[in-house]
């Protein structure tokens, strides 16, 4: 008997997925301009007794710091793994706005600080135990700082990343406890009056996002799924499938990705990973891990049986999120074949009328891991061409240039979608090259293994 089909998912069409955008951010700047009124419309006694140059300075001030705090509130949004801002624009990019976010606000942050102390002047610097809230505010940012530098310079400093990420979310928590607590007492603008409560509901809004959030991990948590097969793909390359509870319901479309996480302790902390599998593969979730460091070095000494809680799907890099009847032209370098793999599997159970080529970029022969697979996926899928290309093979290797791109994309239409996945470097050049072909930019979707 067909199993039911409790294992896929459709992403949001794209014209209403643009639209919900345009909807999103339309609030977003309503809430940024009303903010910035507040200083017009709500004078505080310190604007009161400043004139020329000295009220522009305070209350441009002012205004960049509610600016800033808007911001930060959206900081905290952004890294919440809110689903439904998932879907619209991909938790990967989400987190890149975050990162460049954090920097923004750091300058704001800065630039808000000048400007309100300009017009006091250093001898009246507000310290000491009237000025807690103002203090309260230098902290938050110096502690900004801290994070912002953190998230810019782990790597340079070999910060590991569980290490910091310890560090960095309760720090980002404590950052916006202060904010709320500096914006509230510093000045008499968020009184019992209209930007008051608005802001009591902005912070109340964020907190009950993220607690909603984490409510919902806790929950899907509890439900977690077993390790049914590992397996050794290749040398550096393992196979693992989860069979999750038959009730539970896990809809993904094929490229998508989840958090993994296993055992206990250090080694709980989830790893985000591509599903390789099909949605249409209603039973389990099969993930292909390439040992590259701490956790993925000991995924072979897990064991069938082993309890896993996937947390996700997350992510829209798949053709199905994008307008179709174009050709598809999937380029991989190693192991970021996995999200382009979950696309071919879907469409050699739901096919697709254009032309798909799979470039798959590999150092040499000996770390190709699913040479059999691809060979049916091609008789499955009669308009697939596959091509392998070896950078470091003894003999015949070459470089995925701009040549190679033209000659095994003949049969592929200009207007492609281009879904690449790869290392960062190789991902640069095979873009800059298909542009050069005469790709279009806005058909290029890529997605990089690190958040
Ligand atoms: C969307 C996405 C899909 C991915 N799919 C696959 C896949 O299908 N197969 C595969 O082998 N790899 C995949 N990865 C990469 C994989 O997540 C990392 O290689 C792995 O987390 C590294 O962990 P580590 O402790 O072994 O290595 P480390 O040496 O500790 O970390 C290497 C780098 O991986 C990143 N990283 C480490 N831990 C985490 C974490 N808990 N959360 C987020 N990032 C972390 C950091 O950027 C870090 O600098 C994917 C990554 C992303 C973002």
């Amino acid at each position: 008997m067909q199993s039911r089909q409790i294992y896929t998912s459709e992403p949001i069409e794209p014209g209403r997925r643009k639209m919900l955008m345009c909807v999103v951010l339309l609030g977003m700047f309503t809430l940024v301009g009303t903010s910035l009124t507040i200083p017009f419309y709500y004078e505080t006694q310190s604007l009161w007794y400043k004139f020329g140059a000295d009220k522009t300075l305070l209350r441009s001030g002012k205004m960049v710091g509610l600016l800033g705090a808007v911001l930060l509130c959206t900081q905290v949004v952004l890294a919440a793994r809110v689903r439904i801002l998932d879907r619209l624009v991909g938790l990967d990019r989400l987190l890149t706005l975050h990162r460049y976010n954090g920097l923004f606000l750091l300058l704001l942050g800065s630039v808000h600080l000048t400007l309100v102390l300009l017009p006091e002047g250093l001898d009246n610097l507000p310290i000491g135990k009237k000025y807690w809230p103002e203090m309260v505010g230098a902290a938050m940012l110096f502690l900004l700082s801290g994070l912002v530098a953190g998230a810019f310079a782990r790597q340079l400093l070999g910060i590991k990343y569980t290490i910091w990420r310890k560090l960095h979310r309760p720090m980002g928590y404590l950052v916006f406890a202060m904010l709320a607590v500096h914006v509230l007492f510093v000045s008499e603008s968020f009184a019992r009056n209209a930007p008051g409560y608005g802001a009591y509901l902005l912070f109340g809004g964020v907190v009950v996002i993220v607690a909603g959030r984490k409510i919902t991990t806790f929950w899907q948590n509890r439900r977690k799924g077993e390790i049914v097969v590992i397996e050794k793909l290749s040398e550096n390359v393992t196979g693992i499938t989860v069979k999750l509870p038959e009730t539970r319901t896990f809809g993904y479309f094929p490229g998508q990705f989840a958090y993994l996480s296993i055992g206990s302790g250090h080694q709980a902390e989830p790893h985000p990973f591509t599903i390789a599998s099909s949605p249409t593969d209603h039973t389990s979730l099969q993930f292909m891990i390439k040992s590259s460091g701490d956790w993925t070095g000991k995924v072979r000494s897990f064991r069938v049986g082993e309890i896993v809680s996937v947390d996700g799907p997350y992510g829209l890099f798949s053709y199905l999120a994008r307008t179709r009847s174009q050709d598809i032209l999937l380029i991989a370098g190693g192991i970021g074949i996995t999200p382009l793999l979950s696309m071919l599997r879907f469409m050699s159970v739901n096919p697709v009328r254009e032309h798909v080529t799979l470039i798959w970029c590999l150092s040499h022969s000996g770390d190709m891991f699913l040479g059999d697979e691809l060979e049916n996926l091609q008789k499955m899928i009669p308009n697939l061409a596959v091509h392998h290309v070896y950078t470091r093979a003894k003999h015949g290797s070459r470089r995925l240039d701009m040549d190679k791109i033209a000659s095994l994309t003949s049969g592929c239409g200009r207007d492609a979608r281009i879904f690449l996945c790869g290392p960062g470097p190789m991902m640069v050049r095979a873009m800059e090259d298909c542009l050069a072909l005469g790709f279009v930019r806005k058909n290029i979707h890529y997605e990089r293994f690190s958040l």
